[in-house]
């Protein structure tokens, strides 16, 4: 399936100072970074550091589906469910399936319903995660979408002002339209694994209808379910599907992590940048991920 996509992995754009790396060089690039360094410390200056500083540096990447990948910073003290819900935000929340994260052989449920042995996400991420360890999420225990995290570096002096602060994520991967060749805007859920990527005039002819069709996201979960890159669709746009139960740790009611999904309309954007000269050296660095 997806021969196309399995080729190449995408470049990356830095959060910070918008400069765009091969997956493994933004690894480098992200702790170098001084767009990145200068608003750290500007942030440092103008708020009394307290003791909660610790982060993981996470790299999260579609297990099956490399080619998306992001970068984290993840406060020690934040949770597994601030982690859940800031993927689901930015990568999968179609209509509020369970998910689960798997980590060193210990499995952690979302919501209430659990079986005997599995934990939930109400779980400090200092009392999981060293540097070097590599743990699990699936979103949707039907038509899983299936995440790798790999936990790069811990530090002390972490500025971020959220949970979970985005550091770099994937360009857009480029497809065509298994038809005619032009990029693709829409897959028809049906027909994903074969001839189911169409451009918007080659949609309007696809047999199985307008209602098979959803749109092409910056996502691992594209074409999955309902997924539209716009949150769960029976609640509001604004993604406000977390429960009330922050206790204020991070001080900022506000839940924008930074670009959550927002960028899903810049399709084309994105492809005109990757069409250029970057394409050969799109592998070089990538062995060592
Ligand atoms: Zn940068
Ligand atoms: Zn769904
Ligand atoms: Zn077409
Ligand atoms: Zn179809």
């Amino acid at each position: 399936m997806r021969e196309q996509l399995r080729k190449e992995i995408p470049k990356g754009r830095c959060f910070f100072c918008n400069s765009v790396f091969s997956k493994a060089a933004m690894t480098k690039h992200i702790t170098s970074c001084k767009a990145k360094a200068t608003s750290e410390a500007a942030l440092q200056k103008s708020r009394r550091s307290s003791k909660n500083n610790k982060s993981f540096h996470i790299l999260v990447e579609g297990r099956y589906l490399p080619e998306y990948w992001m970068h984290l910073e993840v406060k020690a003290k934040a949770t597994l469910d601030d982690l859940d819900e800031f993927l689901r935000d930015i990568w999968l929340e179609c209509c509020g399936h369970m998910s689960a994260f798997t980590i060193g052989g210990r499995t952690f449920i979302s919501g209430p319903e659990r079986e005997s042995g599995e934990e939930g996400f109400d779980i400090e991420l200092d009392k999981l995660l060293t540097p070097k360890i590599t743990f699990y999420h699936e979103y949707d225990f039907g038509t899983t979408t299936d995440l790798t995290l790999k936990v790069l570096s811990e530090r002390e002096d972490s500025t971020s002002e959220w949970p979970v602060q985005l550091l770099a994520r994937n360009e857009a991967p480029q497809i065509n339209c298994d038809i005619c060749g032009k990029p693709a805007t829409m897959v028809c859920t049906q027909c994903i694994e074969e001839g189911g990527w169409l451009c918007s005039e080659c949609a309007e002819e696809h047999e199985c209808g307008e209602d098979m069709l959803l749109p092409v996201t910056n996502s691992p979960r594209v074409g999955v379910c309902g997924y539209t890159g716009n949150g769960d669709d029976e609640e509001d746009d604004d993604l406000d599907w977390e429960d009330e139960d922050d206790e204020g740790f991070f001080d900022d009611e506000d839940d924008d992590y930074g670009e959550n999904g927002e960028d899903d309309d810049d399709l084309f954007a994105d492809d005109l940048m990757f069409d250029e000269e970057d394409e050969e050296d799109l592998f070089e660095d990538d062995e060592e991920e």
